[in-house]
């Protein structure tokens, strides 16, 4: 037993975030909701979390005096984006437990390794070859074929820092243009739709999925999450199960979302893994109001050593995303019945930032089991 499985939070505790954005901000309510506090450490005085909170600590990650004073007032610790310096979760890690364990996302922080990591456990995800020059890039391609996806291995998100490659491209250029010696390339997956399962693990082993959740991305960036996804029961408990698998094998504790592809095949769709996601993801928010126990309530759970929810859906589920100046129009979303309206309290709409999301529940048609 480690240090972290021995975490047992009681009520009036503080849970210490990093990160403030709209994930720290729903994580934080979802604490106060089981009387528990919140402390939340960024480096952004705007953090749309630090208005949720009575307690914050605005400085850099770097900055370590700020981070031992902040573990100091914390009772656990955990995270709202997976790209937390390792120096940062190491100085934290050695004054309170840190969860999900921080050693986690030297696996999840980098796509070679992620990729790497699955397969190993017998995952299939699309074809990939480590890449780290314009001459590894051309046998890649040779090896995996075009139309491909070439992506940095690290600090990719949203669609950022990668791009299709297809026939006739100028190859150099498209190398050039990433900017990085550290790439992978990817079969580029011709699939049906995309799904994430969005799982809780407590540190005793246990394991809670929500419905396997169907995702649209408009300029990759996540537009609209239904759940349950309209796919074969058999093919979500295959999705489940994979996530538990992997939470298991990282020896996971609090929520971790799994994303996937769909892919038809002859006659029978199989899903590939696209990554993985150490933390509560977009494509769970739905589960806010459209389950009795939220993503954000099950990892609190999780990291507070508390028991799991068992989660059961409202219904037929439909977020959707508000990004930039979708935003403009929430006093229309206030008027649409049975919506439930989130707004992340952020300033600036720019293109591509998501500034709230709706959630429509409506009567189950089908339940998961069903296929469409
Ligand atoms: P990612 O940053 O890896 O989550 O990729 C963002 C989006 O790009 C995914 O949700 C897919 O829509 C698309 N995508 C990523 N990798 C591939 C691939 N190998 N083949 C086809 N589409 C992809």
């Amino acid at each position: 037993m480690t240090a972290s499985n021995l975490v047992k939070l009681k009520p009036g505790d503080t849970i210490g975030i990093l990160g403030g954005g709209q994930l720290g901000r729903m994580l934080a309510m979802a604490a106060a909701r089981l009387g528990l506090r919140s402390q939340v450490f960024s480096p952004d005085p705007d953090s749309p979390a630090f208005d949720v909170v009575q307690r914050a600590t605005c400085a850099e990650y770097a900055d370590v005096e700020a981070l031992e004073l902040f573990a100091n007032d914390v009772d656990v610790v955990t995270y709202e984006f997976e790209n937390v310096p390792a120096a940062t979760a190491m100085v934290l890690a050695a004054r309170r437990p840190v969860l999900p364990a921080y050693k986690i996302l030297e696996t999840t922080q980098d796509r070679l390794i992620e990729k790497d990591f699955i397969s190993k456990l017998g995952i299939g995800t699309a074809d990939y070859a480590d890449v780290s020059s314009v001459a590894t890039l051309r046998t890649a391609i040779e090896r995996i074929g075009l139309p491909a996806v070439i992506k940095t291995r690290r600090f990719g998100y949203d669609g950022k820092g990668q791009a299709i490659i297809r026939q006739g491209d100028d190859i150099a250029q498209v190398w050039d243009d990433l900017g990085t010696k550290s790439a992978i390339l990817e079969a580029f997956v011709p699939f049906e739709r995309e799904i994430s399962v969005i799982a809780a693990r407590s540190a005793s082993g246990e394991v809670e999925c929500f419905d396997v959740t169907e995702n649209e991305h408009r300029d990759h960036i996540l537009k609209i999450s239904r759940a349950p996804a309209a796919i074969p029961e058999a093919l979500a408990a295959q999705a489940r199960a994979i996530a538990e698998k992997i939470a298991a094998a990282l020896d996971y504790v609090g929520v971790l979302a799994v994303e996937l592809f769909v892919v038809p095949g002859n006659g029978k769709a199989t899903v590939l893994v696209n990554e993985i996601a150490p933390r509560v993801h977009n494509s769970g928010h739905w589960t806010l109001d459209g389950a009795s126990i939220s993503q954000f309530e099950q990892h609190i759970r999780a990291i507070a050593g508390w028991p799991l929810g068992k989660p059961v859906r409202h219904g037929d589920v439909t977020m959707t995303n508000l990004i930039g100046d979708d935003i403009l129009s929430y006093e229309q979303w206030l008027t649409v019945p049975g919506a439930t309206v989130h707004l992340y309290g952020k300033g600036t709409p720019r293109p591509g930032r998501k500034m709230g999301h709706v959630t429509e529940v409506t009567p189950a048609s089908r339940s998961s089991t069903e296929a469409r």
